[in-house]
């Protein structure tokens, strides 16, 4: 599905323009930046064309209260978007802020829709021509907070949005498995990317329909080629702002939207720290493959492997599913066995279990563990089957409320079953009365 970004400076009204797409009055009509902090993309359609909205809005401001450069903003938001609405105060003009958004688009090459925001009459129609001088072609007259002009904006917006998107899903089954290398800055993502592309053949390509940098790097490992997604991010030295977190886990969720398999480092000669927590919860959340690769460790001694023993048995327990590399992208120590990693990850990720397998292994854990009866009932486990691959999702028929525990006690057993390592799994119950 396409996706639109919604930029600009703050109280533009980004986010009451979003909220007129959408076609609701709930939420953010208030002055006050950043109150959409927390959810930023919607599911939207107009005339018949579904397509994400992502809301900028909510970018303004970071955990911390700091507000962050609108130019940061819109540089994330352009990588991530198909086409760009760039919300300007036409009761304002052109700052230069806007002037510098601008630039900024202009190189990007994606289309751009100008939206001229809070022309709340006809009257200030002219306001709203002056914008012409940004040469982004013709300036849209809108009034967010009254709902005027916001339909011909849609209808600009899709006169030049791509039936698919170029940012998600661009890529065509059966071509080179796609990695992302993540993890918090100064983990090693460049220093091994740099050895595996340096020790083998690199080939550098661009995406069809991206038009940042060398997005991708095709590197041969073990005699197959893979694809490294976003790696101009991995690679281009970016300045650390303040919020430099919060754009660091949009590029993690930007690069993770095209992977199917995550790499996430850990530099063993420190603590493990909020943010690589963070990294593998974005992987998780994403429902990606993944590889942890405990990198530095030509740097470990016995002490500190003790203590890294334990910091993964308290802190990243929740993925002892993961296949677990050490690696030194310095000295090229064991980089070699990040490969039948990823293999093993991606294998469990695409597999499935065949329905009469499924059940016969079911009704043996079922028979041998029932769930607990309450109130006087006992619910039955009837039917399971898997759903989807990609990652794996499996569906179980009950005849009646099965409780976390009882679910966390079938997921345990089914990936003691089958293995999945390296994959997500997921395990939905639907109850049949
Ligand atoms: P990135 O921010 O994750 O891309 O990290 P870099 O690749 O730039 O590495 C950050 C620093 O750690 C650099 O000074 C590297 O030389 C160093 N480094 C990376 N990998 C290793 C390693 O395996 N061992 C050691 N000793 N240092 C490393």
């Amino acid at each position: 599905r396409p996706v639109v970004a919604v930029v600009g400076r703050p109280n533009v009204g980004k986010s009451s323009l979003v909220n007129r797409v959408l076609g609701r009055r709930e939420a953010v009509v208030e002055d006050v930046p950043g109150v959409t902090r927390d959810r930023v993309a919607y599911d939207a359609e107009w005339s018949g064309r579904r397509f994400t909205v992502v809301d900028t809005g909510g970018w303004e401001v970071d955990a911390t209260g700091i507000h962050l450069r609108v130019a940061e903003q819109a540089e994330v938001a352009v990588e991530l978007a198909d086409v760009v609405v760039f919300v300007v105060d036409a009761t304002v003009g052109a700052t230069d802020t806007d002037e510098q958004v601008v630039r900024l688009l202009r190189r990007s090459g994606k289309p751009v829709v100008l939206a001229a925001n809070k022309v709340d009459n006809q009257a200030q129609e002219a306001e709203a021509a002056m914008l012409w001088s940004l040469g982004l072609g013709q300036p849209w007259p809108v009034s967010a907070l009254h709902g005027r002009g916001s339909g011909d904006v849609l209808d600009a917006v899709l006169a030049v949005l791509p039936e698919r998107s170029s940012v998600i899903g661009a890529y065509p089954r059966g071509g080179p498995r796609r990695v992302a290398l993540l993890g918090r800055p100064n983990v090693g993502k460049s220093s091994l990317l740099n050895k595996l592309a340096g020790t083998e053949r690199v080939v550098v390509d661009n995406v069809a329909g991206t038009t940042r940098d060398p997005v991708d790097e095709l590197i041969e490992l073990g005699g197959k080629t893979w694809r490294f997604v976003d790696t101009a991010g991995i690679r281009r030295r970016v300045h650390q702002t303040r919020g430099a977190d919060f754009y660091a886990s949009l590029r993690t969720q930007a690069a993770l939207e095209k992977a199917e398999v995550a790499v996430v480092l850990i530099d063993v000669s420190e603590s493990i720290a909020e943010q690589d927590i963070r990294v593998i919860q974005q992987v998780v959340d994403s429902g990606r493959a993944l590889v942890v690769g405990y990198n530095k460790w030509d740097m470990m001694d016995e002490e500190r492997q003790y203590y890294l023993e334990r910091e993964i048995e308290r802190e990243l327990v929740q993925i002892t599913w993961a296949p677990r590399v050490n690696i030194s992208a310095t000295t090229g120590r064991a980089v070699h066995k990040l490969v039948p990693a990823l293999e093993t990850a991606l294998d469990s990720w695409d597999r499935r279990i065949p329905t009469g397998r499924l059940n016969a292994f079911l009704g043996e854990v079922v028979a041998g563990h029932p769930h607990p009866v309450r109130s006087g009932k006992q619910p039955r486990i009837l039917f399971a089957t898997q759903a989807s691959t990609r990652p794996p999702k499996f569906v179980i028929f009950a005849s009646g409320f099965i409780e976390a525990g009882y679910r966390r006690f079938l997921e345990r057993r089914l990936r003691e079953q089958f293995g999945f390592e390296g994959s997500p799994i997921e395990i939905s119950v639907r109850v049949r009365e």
